[in-house]
């Protein structure tokens, strides 16, 4: 009972984190099409500050933003003595709306909302957003403040004038580096060992190229991270920002990644050989090969029967080697009928090749091992029902097949002369900066 129960808890915590992986996957991608801006702030903090040493930050100087200190908080609420009052906006509410629940004349909330609209489109305002009404002893709300983020807030102080001011909330900027063992699972553990889940799903993504989660991760696996956050002193809210360093070793092999700002302007992670995370699957996976049949309807050659081609055939001399299109592990290798002589590659959880009628295989490669991309595993032969010498390659995605040629993965890029040269500089920082905040 005891053992069942683990188990579908580990099951449960596993779901639970690809949940996150995939709402975190959604923002991603958001976040990268929308505002490279953010990911250029990040680097600037980051090259502000020395260790974990605080740093109150600024962003948007150019913006008319006023920052908050802890003084200005007290006035508010201490001196005057005012009352706050939340309210959350809801489904079909508009700031007019909310105003008219209080007493201001007409007048003033038209006054209000046009000095508003200068500095904030009320358009913007969501569902869930937080308003937050500040009423003097004698019920007249004097100040209204709008959430914008975690950090900005709209800052309405209503006298005979009213004044609209954006500010950003002062943060404290930290570091901080976690290392830990797995003893259930990469999401059970990470939370135990209080990494907040915003990194913890970051740190999920940034290793879906080269794990499969549910195999590879074993009790025993080593995980190690470094990290930014921002702290808001005002509403003590945090801001996680972004991985700096992080290294998963499984039975001593470490797959470890630095973040680096490419010449291109892109945040994004390399090993210390200058290698992207993003490891495409190769649409080729032998030298020299011409495309014999492409993927899609045509007449069998043998059967004559129409019949959907669920590959790319290339043509190519027999024994010329075969690469794994990616890294994985081998899942099947061995005759599988009229694909003959078949390999068959786990990448990760969505993503599999096939590579059929080989004339053999690279000696060593047999199911559970672990094969890298471009790494030799057999040969070019024509066994199976195949009428001349050539690879049938398959890409696999969530168990069907698709057209490899159009297969549309981020390829990985290799930093190379000045771009590696700054790379390694900076990798090193990161390196020694997460050491120091480990063990010091
Ligand atoms: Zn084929």
């Amino acid at each position: 009972m005891i053992i069942k129960s683990k188990i579908s808890l580990f099951f449960l915590l596993i779901i639970i984190g690809y949940y996150f992986l995939y709402l975190e996957y959604q923002n991603m991608i958001i976040i990268n099409n929308v505002n490279p801006i953010i990911q250029l702030e990040t680097e600037q903090n980051k090259n502000d500050k020395i260790d974990n040493k605080i740093i109150i930050t600024k962003e948007n100087p150019n913006e008319n933003i006023e920052e908050i200190t802890n003084i200005d908080i007290k006035n508010d609420s201490g001196d005057e003595k005012y009352n706050k009052i939340e309210v959350i906006v809801s489904k079909g509410q508009t700031f007019f709306s909310i105003l008219n629940k209080y007493n201001f004349t007409n007048q003033k909330i038209f006054e209000i909302v046009n000095k508003v609209e200068k500095i904030f489109n009320l358009n913007n305002l969501k569902v869930d957003q937080k308003i937050i009404f500040f009423q003097n002893t004698l019920q007249d709300i004097k100040k209204i403040q709008i959430i914008i983020s975690v950090d900005q807030i709209l800052d309405i102080k209503i006298e005979d004038d009213i004044i609209v001011k954006k500010k950003q909330l002062a943060k404290a900027y930290y570091q901080e580096s976690k290392k830990f063992t797995i003893l259930n699972s990469l999401y059970a553990d990470g939370i135990n060992n209080k990494l907040p889940k915003d990194i913890l799903i970051k740190l999920i993504k940034l290793f879906s190229f080269d794990l499969d989660f549910q195999r590879d991760i074993r009790s025993g696996t080593i995980v190690s991270v470094s990290y930014d956050y921002n702290h808001i002193i005002e509403n003590n809210n945090y801001q996680y920002k972004d991985i700096n360093y992080a290294m998963i070793s499984i039975n001593g092999k470490e797959i470890e990644y630095f973040k680096f700002l490419t010449d291109e302007g892109y945040v994004d992670y390399f090993n210390r050989e200058g290698k992207n995370v993003k490891k495409s699957i190769l649409k080729t996976p032998l030298d020299g090969a011409r495309i014999s049949s492409n993927y899609g309807m045509r007449k069998h050659p043998i059967s004559g029967f129409n019949k959907m081609h669920k590959g790319v055939d290339f043509a190519a001399p027999k024994g010329t080697p075969v690469y794994a299109g990616g890294n994985g592990v081998i899942e099947y290798v061995g005759n599988n009928g009229g694909y003959g002589k078949y390999i068959r590659i786990r990448h990760n959880n969505e993503y599999k090749t096939a590579y059929a009628h080989l004339s053999g295989y690279k000696k060593g490669i047999s199911k559970g091992i672990r094969v890298n991309q471009g790494e030799v595993i057999g040969y070019v032969g024509s066994t199976g029902k195949s009428t001349g010498p050539h690879l049938h390659y398959e890409i696999i995605f969530q168990n069907k097949q698709i057209n490899p040629l159009k297969l549309n993965l981020p390829s990985g890029k290799i930093l190379e002369g000045n771009e590696l040269k700054k790379f390694i500089t900076e990798y090193k920082k990161i390196y020694a900066n997460h050491l120091n905040l480990l063990y010091e």
